[in-house]
């Protein structure tokens, strides 16, 4: 299966999932999206109002910002891979409970394995526990850490950060970071194998 129709798969999958509560309220499943074969993949937390509408991730305020802060580094939201912890909305915009995160669990790291980004923004602090376990975000957003051969590093949440002066000029910055951490993951990518000889041409002598 490559790795689009793994995505596929897992999006049908999500829009009739109903391994935790979320799945009552949900009006629309929001798997995530973007290209297969992304070098950086964006974790949010979980759909909100918008987003339940559309079906679609970081389509509301949120996501406006997120663009912006794409677009400061000279990305479109095309380009990279965006989803959440749950692909569910929690009611009102709760944050999600650990039991539907763990239900939830499986989908993102199947989705994790079929792009294999080389480059994951963690986004907020449910996100960033996958990674980061207990840690405090005010301590370690912007730090990057390699986990199972990729780069993660945690940020603020743009709805977050979108409001408060502080957290904003802080994503930025983070942000304002990322092309180097891409740069280095890319220059550290294992080079394709060197073809074999050609053996027909090399009989010929
Ligand atoms: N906030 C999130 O965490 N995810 C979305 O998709 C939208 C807003
Ligand atoms: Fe299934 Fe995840 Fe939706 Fe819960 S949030 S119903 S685990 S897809």
């Amino acid at each position: 299966m490559t790795a689009e129709e793994e995505l596929a798969k897992i999006a049908k999958e999500v829009a009739g999932c109903t391994a935790c509560g979320l799945h009552h309220s949900r009006k629309n499943a929001v798997p995530g999206e973007g290209p297969a074969d992304s070098s950086i993949l964006f974790i949010g937390e979980g759909p909100g109002f918008h987003e339940n509408e559309q079906g679609r991730p970081f389509v509301g305020a949120a996501g406006k910002f997120l663009e912006e802060l794409l677009a400061s580094i000279h990305l479109s939201r095309e380009q990279v891979f965006i989803c959440n912890v749950v692909k569910c909305r929690p009611p009102g915009n709760r944050d999600p409970q650990p039991d539907e995160i763990e239900a939830c669990r499986l989908y993102l790291d199947r989705q994790i394995a079929a792009i294999q980004p080389g480059v994951i923004v963690t986004l907020g602090r449910f996100s960033m526990a996958r990674y980061f376990g207990a840690s405090k975000i005010s301590a370690v957003h912007g730090q990057a850490k390699h986990v199972d051969g990729r780069l993660v590093v945690a940020m603020f949440h743009p709805a977050a950060a979108l409001h408060q002066p502080a957290l904003k000029q802080s994503i930025e910055d983070d942000f304002a970071k990322l092309p180097a951490l891409i740069e280095q993951v890319s220059k550290q990518a294992v080079p394709a194998s060197t073809p074999p000889p050609d053996v027909t041409q090399l009989s010929l002598f």
